[in-house]
């Protein structure tokens, strides 16, 4: 606990961040996704210096369930579980309160896992205070990851891992079959992402039978199951067939909710309606294909939407409560590093709950794959190195509340042209918590740059 004594020599005073404090519980509100309970609230309210909680963070990360034994303010015994705090109480035990609330393992008088706290304001505290000592918030609230995982919220969140099982509905997209066009996006082939195993001929709930065979015996450890309705655009059809075949899917037993992956035009208030009633009773994972922050790289992968198209889905649809996770791929053609890292800023200012971001890779059948085979200067891919250190420099610039659900996909050895990289899929989490530790950083470190 050696950093208690820096944490309160450093705090002293009441908070001055009042403007901050109320942003960040509107912006939490708006989301949909505020999860803290009001104490914490009041705790990031009136902690003299954010600093200290990071301290306290790492004071406190070996044990919860003692009183503490710091020193001065931070001498409080903590709150029982499932108690409540008062904003009349000393500011040590809000800190204190704060701290077990975002680290705790333990269940939690709360309806969902709280969200960590945004390290920008402990970093903007930090050097609003000038101190000479180097700051504590210099750590990492995303322990030894520095960065917000998905499998992480996953896991304190449902108590386990969910695991998708893929299934095919049959459905089209706008841009094949002749309504916005009939070449779909220059990177797109299906069959790069769909598990082998899947027969479209078959009902889904014979699908998800099959998937389930396969998942069981490669994950035998997992909680849940959701469908995952993944290729082409999963809410483009009649709304009365798009309702039949997810009733389909959660009429199965072992089934506990939905992914549905989809682009942002195909996503009418009457579709998010149902959606969110779904919502309700299941999980609901609505994937939204956002590809590119940048109206030049979409228009050159003929993508046929643009940025603003996808910003207006994502509002639609978290105003709803729905929790929409965005797809995106790093390194399209017309997109410049500047281009991506300010999409990095662009999306944190939007209600995503998760991002899912890959390399881009070129599929065999695309028409980017013959643009590269006549001119590979005319596509210019992402080295391994090049990909992680980009990796780094975008997530640094991420809102720390945007769980990371991908950092990278592996399209099947038979169907991928390019860049053949010698790091398999499972090395990247490693290789970017490396990459963000060499540089002392973690997301959202950079958020407001
Ligand atoms: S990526 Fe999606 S929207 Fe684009 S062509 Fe493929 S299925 Fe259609």
């Amino acid at each position: 606990m050696q950093s208690w004594g820096r944490a309160e020599n450093r705090g002293g005073g009441a908070c001055a961040h009042g403007r901050e404090r109320e942003t960040i519980v509107r912006q939490r509100r708006r989301r949909g996704n505020w999860h803290m309970h009001p104490c914490a609230a009041v705790a990031h309210m009136s902690v003299p210096c954010a600093s200290g909680i990071r301290a306290a963070e790492r004071g406190l990360s070996g044990g919860l369930s003692g009183g503490l034994s710091g020193a001065g303010a931070l001498r409080r015994p903590l709150p029982p579980a499932g108690g409540s705090r008062g904003p009349d109480a000393p500011e040590g035990w809000a800190q204190a309160y704060l701290h077990l609330y975002v680290r705790s393992a333990e269940p939690w008088p709360m309806s969902r896992p709280p969200l960590p706290m945004s390290c920008e304001t402990a970093a903007a505290e930090c050097s609003a205070r000038s101190s000479p000592a180097p700051c504590p918030a210099a750590g990492t609230p995303f322990g030894e990851r520095r960065y917000n995982a998905w499998n992480d919220h996953v896991k304190r969140r449902y108590g386990g891992r969910v695991q998708k099982v893929s299934v095919a509905a049959g459905f089209s997209c706008p841009n094949r079959d002749g309504v916005l066009g009939t070449g779909g996006c220059t990177f797109c082939n299906n069959a790069g992402f769909t598990p082998g195993y899947l027969d479209r001929r078959q009902p889904i709930g014979e699908q998800i039978d099959t998937g389930l065979r396969f998942l069981l015996r490669r994950y035998p450890g997992t909680q849940r199951y959701i469908a995952y309705f993944q290729s082409y655009s999963n809410t483009y059809g009649e709304f009365e067939r798009l309702r039949a075949c997810y009733q389909e899917a959660l009429a199965h037993p072992r089934i506990s909710g939905l992914a549905i992956g989809t682009r942002p035009d195909c996503l009418p208030d009457a579709v998010l309606d149902y959606l969110a009633e779904l919502a309700r009773e299941s999980i609901i994972e609505l994937e939204i294909g956002v590809e590119s922050c940048t109206d030049e790289a979409l228009r050159r992968v003929n993508r046929g939407h643009d940025f603003a198209c996808s910003a207006d889905a994502i509002e639609r649809a978290a105003a709803r409560g729905l929790e929409v996770t965005a797809h995106l791929i790093l390194g399209l053609p017309g997109e410049s590093r500047a281009g991506l890292l300010d999409g990095a800023h662009r999306l944190s200012a939007l209600p995503l709950r998760a991002l899912k971001l890959h390399q881009l890779q070129l599929v065999r059948g695309t028409a980017l794959a013959r643009d590269w085979e006549r001119d590979p200067g005319a596509v210019p891919l992402l080295g391994e190195d090049e990909y992680i250190a980009l990796l780094a420099d975008f997530v640094e610039r991420l809102s720390p509340d945007i769980l990371l659900q991908r950092l990278g996909s592996e399209v099947p050895p038979a169907l991928k042209l390019a860049p053949q990289w010698n790091m398999r899929l499972s090395e990247l989490a490693p290789r970017l918590s490396a990459e963000l530790a060499r540089r002392g950083s973690w997301q959202g470190c950079r958020a407001g740059q």
